[in-house]
């Protein structure tokens, strides 16, 4: 039974296209499947997480990320009465502007736009959905509903949202603007976001080597469930199990987060109450861990950041990773006809001096942002003659 706060199919601010409505599915339920059959999610699946995809064939990549999102994410919603199909179509869609080599490739990217705007994912993950993908005949994007598109652009800066808004009045821009929330189901996929790279960090990072148990021991959230299925499950403690305690630590940690989001959301929502979705996104965040487990997800996620992500051997892959991206940034912006046809066509419209299209480096940081790690290695390679991985 959907609670007074979800979002409703039936009740959608709708698409900036119009189309007539689908026999038997929702609105939302329309996105998703867009969403999955788009070429940006199947790009997902070889884009770094936080290990390069060539580092193993275990570690999470965007797409297995994104699956776990929606999983957390649906599983929370359905707890809460929100809408399941758009937290689906939000989590999914989530990272499909993350460039390649994760995070410094969104850095890199950035730096290199810094004279033309910048580069930010979350952006960059509307701008795909509302423009990139080239599936309809008679739009651009997916044209998706104006509630899976507010979820997408979960951060923007206040230019970037002027701009938005000048675009399209009371738009996806608009509340940061105003200063008012998305919807609930948008406010749950941050979080889910936040539980499952916390966990899945965890596991990859000790998979690779660069995180030690031991190292664990001193984040509260982690220690806590670890030492619980010991006391549980004492064949844990053998070498061989290892790896099962980990999956069993992990497993309950995520849990014990997913319950205290369900308990101290339903617990705000119970003294707020907000009657519509519209009322809630005029309230302060609802979606929230409790007092305690923000404290715990904090250690934790201070650990994984000076252990994992600055990890001198993480640092020197993603030193290669910036140069690629920079280096690929600059030999495109010289020789547009080195992109692929249609990137080469906005390109020469662009210096057309067209002011309806968009400028050179926009077209070159939409087509790298766009990459595989692997496309976007060899590209590099072909252009530069430099093989930075072996
Ligand atoms: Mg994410």
């Amino acid at each position: 039974m959907p609670a007074a706060y979800a979002s409703d199919p039936a009740q959608t601010r709708g698409r900036r296209h119009l189309e007539a409505a689908a026999p038997t599915r929702t609105e939302y339920q329309r996105d998703r499947d867009r969403i999955v059959h788009s070429t940006a999610f199947r790009r997902l699946v070889y884009k770094t997480q936080v290990f390069l995809n060539h580092e193993g064939d275990l570690f999470r990549t965007r797409l297995t990320h994104s699956l776990e999102v929606a999983q957390l994410g649906r599983s929370i919603a359905r707890a809460l009465g929100l809408n399941e199909d758009l937290v689906e179509a939000i989590a999914l869609a989530h990272d499909l502007g993350h460039t390649p080599y994760g995070h410094v490739g969104q850095d890199a990217l950035n730096e290199c736009m810094q004279a033309h705007g910048g580069f930010e994912h979350n952006l960059q993950s509307l701008r795909v959905v509302d423009r990139l993908e080239e599936r309809y005949p008679a739009f651009d994007g997916l044209n998706l509903t104006f509630e899976t598109r507010e979820g997408i652009l979960k951060r923007c800066s206040l230019t970037n949202a002027r701009l938005l808004e000048a675009q399209e009045p009371g738009g996806v821009g608009h509340r940061f603007l105003e200063g008012t929330q998305p919807s609930l189901e948008a406010q749950l996929c941050n979080l889910a976001d936040e539980i499952a790279y916390n966990a899945h960090d965890i596991d990859d990072g000790v998979r690779s080597g660069l995180i030690r148990l031991d190292q664990l021991a001193a984040v509260p959230l982690f220690e806590e469930h670890c030492q619980q299925a010991l006391r549980e499950h004492a064949r844990l403690a053998e070498p061989l199990a290892r790896r099962r305690l980990l999956y069993e630590s992990i497993r309950r940690m995520l849990s014990a987060q997913v319950y205290d989001v369900i308990a101290a959301t339903a617990e705000r929502l119970a003294r707020t109450r907000p009657l519509s979705a519209d009322a809630a996104r005029r309230m302060p965040p609802q979606l929230c861990f409790s007092a305690a487990m923000q404290e715990r997800s904090l250690a934790l996620k201070k650990c994984l950041f000076q252990n994992l992500y600055r990890h001198p051997q993480v640092m020197q892959t993603m030193g290669h990773a910036r140069q690629v991206i920079i280096e690929l940034f600059q030999c495109y912006c010289a020789a547009p006809h080195e992109m692929q046809a249609v990137h080469a066509a906005r390109a020469s419209a662009a210096l057309a001096g067209d002011a309806a299209h968009d400028s050179l480096p926009r077209v070159v940081a939409d087509y790298i942002a766009g990459m595989t790690d692997r496309y976007a290695s060899r590209e590099h390679e072909r252009l530069t003659g430099k093989r930075l991985w072996v």
